[in-house]
C-alpha cells in the first residue's frame, strides 16, 4: 500500500497557510508515503518543493489545480503555466488538451459549490476522456463526495482522494491508496490510467 495525498496547497500558491518546510514532517506523521502539491494555475509555483523532496528523501510530486469555466480541474503530468492556458476555459476543452499530452485531468470536488454557489455538478456525467474523478475531497461534504463517486462509477472512471489542505491540520485528511510505490509523476500517471486504486481518509470521511 502506498498512500498519496493528491491535492495540497501551500503558501507558494497564495491561498494556503502551509509553509513548504512543514509539509514533510506532517505528511510523515500522518502516515502518508508521498504527497502531491497542486498550486493554483501555475505549475512552476511549487518548484521549491523539488529541493525539499531531495533534502528530506520524501517523495513530493507536483501537479496543479486549474480553474475551468464550470469548476476546478487537477492536472497531473502536464506542466501548465499561466501562459499556456488562460483561466476559465471550458472544462472539456482543457481535459482534451491534457489528454492529448498524455497527462491526466481530474475534476476536483465536482459537487462542491464555490463561493458564488456554482459547481460542475451533474455536468460531470457529460465529460469524456476522463481517467479519474476526485471522489474524496477533504474539504467537500460527505454528500458531495458520494455524488462524485456515483458519477465516477457510471463513467467507469477511477476515484482519487486528496485533502485539498490549505492549512497544516488538513494534510492527510484524504488520500489515494495505490498498490505499489509511485515516486515519479510518470509512474503516477501510468497508475492513474490503470484505475487500480482506492480512496482513504484519516477520519470518518467516506465515499
Ligand atoms: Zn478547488
Ligand atoms: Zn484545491
Amino acid at each position: 500500500m502506498f498512500k498519496i495525498d493528491m491535492h495540497i496547497h501551500s503558501v507558494l500558491g497564495h491561498d494556503s497557510i502551509i509553509e513548504p518546510d512543514d509539509l514533510v514532517p506532517i505528511a510523515r506523521r500522518e502516515g502518508l508515503d508521498a504527497v502531491c502539491v497542486t498550486e493554483h494555475h501555475d505549475y512552476s509555483l511549487s518548484s521549491p518543493f523539488d529541493e525539499i523532496s531531495r533534502q528530506t528523501g520524501f517523495p513530493i510530486l507536483r501537479a496543479m489545480e486549474y480553474k475551468a469555466r464550470e469548476g476546478h480541474l487537477l492536472i497531473y503530468g502536464v506542466n501548465v503555466g499561466r501562459g499556456d492556458m488562460p483561466s476559465q476555459m471550458p472544462m472539456q476543452h482543457v481535459i482534451d488538451w491534457v489528454h492529448q499530452r498524455d497527462g491526466v485531468a481530474v475534476p476536483a470536488h465536482p459537487y462542491q459549490g464555490d463561493m458564488f454557489g456554482s459547481c460542475l455538478g451533474d455536468r460531470l456525467s457529460d465529460l469524456t476522456n476522463l481517467w479519474a474523478v476526485e471522489t474524496l475531497n477533504g474539504s467537500a461534504s460527505q454528500t458531495e463526495n458520494e455524488q462524485a463517486r456515483q458519477v465516477a462509477d457510471q463513467l467507469q472512471a477511477g476515484g482519487i482522494g486528496g485533502s485539498d489542505a490549505h492549512g497544516p491540520t488538513g494534510i492527510g485528511k484524504a488520500y489515494t491508496i495505490f498498490s505499489k510505490p509511485l515516486i515519479t509523476m510518470t509512474a503516477l500517471i501510468e497508475a492513474l490510467k490503470q484505475k487500480n486504486y482506492q480512496t482513504g481518509s484519516r477520519t470518518g470521511l467516506s465515499n
